[in-house]
């Protein structure tokens, strides 16, 4: 029996297609619990990351400084700011190939109190949420982002870098951005400051800030501390601790006893989102209004993603198809080539 090229690629197509359409029916009947879905990543037990209390930052922006300063990176001047600022004053607005932290305010009415929703103003710290199951890790085609077994901290190889940016494109948090005014362009983004770590200092933000907002730890005693704090009650005195919240990395800092002044959002960011982050957040006002993404689900995107790629690849059924066409394909034009 001969097999034309058309068949062929007929037979081939109907093939894929019934393979997708079957994961991809098999996904929307029952999206919360699905047999394509792989399991969830769990958080590494020495997995490590920094708590911000939006209530306590300040909006100094010391934070933005010493984290170009640890990591080399250049002043970036927004583009509305440049008939004021010739390059000497760093006034980040984004994340950028130049920024891997920024502070960034929310503003409402008149603005007369911080911390408040209506006529209120907030700030927001943005840097990598260090994903317990990142898309960017996911997605990358020659594991140039990795996640550390141990430490759980997603670091960027520039080495193993092909510059195709799925790792900008996969980010559910906008995270990951590429250098577009280098003409050796690399991904830019916050890898914890690995470097200071491995010598037994703070990241360079939490060094820094004065009044504890960005706090380092293990993600575990983190997400106690935020648990303990937006239990807290306005008019209740408390401990805030600064750098390190065990005391051991960078050396033991005194925090400060406040009066808690609002109250806090009972919603602690990053605990439960897209399979929970190393770095979290507590705030005052909602995290919708302050940008962060809200509406999404408790498993990280990839378990998804992986888990349709996976049953669409068992037995190597689609490449071997595909394989199989293009080496048709290739036999036909080369018979055709030598006959003419
Ligand atoms: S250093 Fe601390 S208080 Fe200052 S902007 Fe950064 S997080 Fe806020
Ligand atoms: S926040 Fe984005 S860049 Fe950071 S680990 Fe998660 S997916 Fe990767
Ligand atoms: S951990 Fe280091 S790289 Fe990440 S935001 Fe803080 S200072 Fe910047």
């Amino acid at each position: 029996m001969t097999l034309s090229r058309r068949n062929f690629l007929s037979k081939a197509a109907r093939g894929s297609a019934a393979a997708a359409t079957a994961a991809c029916a098999a996904v929307a009947a029952a999206p919360e619990a699905n047999a394509l879905q792989r399991p969830p990543k769990p958080m590494p037990a020495e997995a490590v990351g920094l708590l911000y209390d939006s209530t306590l930052c300040i909006g100094c922006k010391a934070c933005v400084k010493a984290c170009k300063d640890a990591n080399g990176m250049p002043v970036e001047v927004a583009p509305d700011q440049t008939a004021w600022n010739g390059g000497e004053w760093d006034t980040p607005v984004e994340l950028s190939g130049k920024t891997l932290n920024v502070i960034k305010a929310y503003t409402n009415g008149t603005m007369a109190e911080k911390d408040r929703e209506t006529d209120g103003f907030a700030f927001i710290k943005r840097q990598c949420l260090h994903c317990a199951d990142p898309s960017c890790v996911s997605v990358c085609p020659v594991t140039a982002m990795t996640k550390d077994a141990r430490t759980g901290i997603v670091s960027y190889n520039p080495d193993a870098c092909i510059g195709c940016r799925y790792c900008v494109l996969s980010c559910p948090f906008g995270v990951p951005k590429y250098e577009y005014d280098s003409p050796t362009g690399q991904i830019r983004k916050c890898q914890l400051c690995k470097h200071r770590l491995a010598e037994n200092q703070l990241p360079a933000c939490s060094d820094v800030c004065p009044t504890g907002a960005t706090l380092f730890g293990r993600t575990e005693d983190l997400k106690a501390e935020a648990k303990r704090r937006v239990a807290l009650k306005p008019g209740e005195r408390t401990h805030y601790p600064r750098g390190d919240i065990a005391g051991k990395v960078g050396g033991r800092r005194d925090g400060h006893e406040a009066t808690v002044r609002v109250a806090y959002q009972q919603h602690i960011y990053g605990e439960k989102e897209l399979g929970g982050t190393q770095c979290l957040a507590v705030s005052a006002v909602p995290f919708d209004k302050l940008n962060l993404p809200t509406n999404v689900p408790e498993t990280g995107y990839p378990t998804v993603s992986e888990g349709i790629q996976h049953t669409l690849y068992a037995g190597m059924v689609g490449p071997a198809t595909l394989l199989a066409g293009l080496v048709y394909l290739a036999h036909r034009n080369t018979k055709d080539h030598d006959v003419d």
